[in-house]
């Protein structure tokens, strides 16, 4: 038998991510191949670091995007920020502060871990006191908006206790930008990173990065070479640094950058403020809807994500049953529980284009037809 095209179902993706893909990204995806060195892409690739900008509210030189998924933007900053040695507060509320001290030990680094609760926010005074006895600590990494749980970070907080004892920051946003407030030059940040998969409704595979002046200058004063050659920013920046020039580092992914340019384009077409609005009056109607069907979220009111939505599931009920049932009578993606989490939690994304009325009724409608 011979092997025919792959055609997959349309689905609706109201999970943790990927979410769903508006049509005019995938129309973008869809344009003519071009060479990367070629000026017409260049042009394109000077807009979009414009672009980059606006979404994560910066005017680093330093903002690009890495030709691979978030998890490679956190690698870029942890391996770029830290030398053997170097000590790191990680601040640890869900899975993803796990993979950051998993980056940190790969890189002789010297991780710091400051543990809360999974489905509550970083506490700022377990950073401060964490902070007293390690004063020799360089770098404080934590994530703004944690995808496990469903809990937001105060980042501004975070971020002013790190530099009053001087440490640099990292500030995972893979889920935060383009559906929550995130304001990089105003909070301070000095590195971040993010996904294309998540609220910006692109692909999955590429990850928006941004470096202050600070931490560009950590990184070229380093005094040992960084571990990874493709990830070294010293090299990269040679391709995305600006000023005209762009030397061939790696062929990039150049088909999901028009993907990824075109998803900026409509983030600004709509404007961030209203992005931020709109994921805000979304999560609100779901959270109407789940409290009318008896159901809870897990994390408290003022820590909830409007994008990822973690709700309890409700004693007796099972987990994997719900899950299959809306996938294959409804075409409905929703997450499990991650870690600790697992059969305890479902997520539910309302990401980016995935963020309307539409899909809020079509969960709402479709869970209350199985859970009853
Ligand atoms: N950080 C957070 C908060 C995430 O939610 C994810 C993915 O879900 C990642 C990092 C890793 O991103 P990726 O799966 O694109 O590598």
């Amino acid at each position: 038998m011979s092997i025919t095209s792959f055609h997959p179902p349309v689905r609706i993706l109201m999970g943790p991510g990927p979410s769903d893909v508006n049509p005019r990204i995938l129309e973008a995806m869809s344009r003519p191949t071009i060479g990367h060195l070629d000026p017409i892409f260049i042009a394109m690739m000077d807009e979009m670091k414009g672009l980059l900008q606006y979404a994560f509210q910066t005017k680093n030189e330093l903002t690009f995007s890495v030709s691979a998924p978030g998890s490679a933007g956190m690698e870029t900053c942890f391996v770029n920020l830290l030398e053997p040695g170097d000590k790191v507060i990680i601040c640890q509320n869900g899975v993803f502060g796990g993979r950051m001290k998993e980056n940190a030990e790969r890189c002789g680094a010297v991780p710091i871990l400051v543990q809360d609760p999974w489905g509550a926010a970083v506490d700022p005074h377990k950073l401060e006191e964490t902070l007293k006895s390690h004063p020799d600590a360089k770098v404080v990494a934590f994530v703004h908006a944690e995808t496990s749980t469903g809990a937001c970070s105060d980042v501004k907080t975070l971020v002013e206790i790190a530099h009053r004892n001087d440490c640099l920051t990292i500030v995972d946003t893979v889920t935060s930008l383009g559906g929550s407030p995130l304001k990089v030059d105003e909070w301070g940040i000095d590195a971040v990173y993010s996904g294309s998969q998540k609220c910006l409704s692109c692909t999955p595979g590429l990850s928006p990065v941004s470096f202050s002046e600070r931490a560009a200058e950590r990184i070229r004063t380093r005094q040992t070479k960084v571990q990874s050659w493709f990830l070294d920013l010293n090299l990269v920046m040679g391709y995305w640094g600006g000023g005209g020039k762009r030397a061939y580092h790696h062929t990039a992914p150049i088909n999901a950058l028009y993907g990824l340019h075109e998803a900026l384009v409509l983030l600004q077409e709509e404007g961030l403020e209203k992005a931020w609005e709109r994921h805000q009056r979304n999560h609100q109607a779901l959270g109407a809807g789940i409290e009318a069907m008896g159901l809870r979220f897990v994390v408290k009111e003022e820590e909830r994500l409007p994008q990822l939505n973690a709700i309890a599931i409700p004693e007796g009920i099972d987990d994997t049953t719900v899950r299959t049932r809306l996938l294959q009578e409804y075409g409905l993606e929703i997450g499990a529980g991650l870690g600790e989490m697992a059969g305890k939690i479902w997520r539910v994304g309302l990401m980016g284009y995935g963020s309307n009325p539409r899909n809020v009724l079509v969960f709402l409608g479709a869970l209350e037809a199985v859970l009853h």
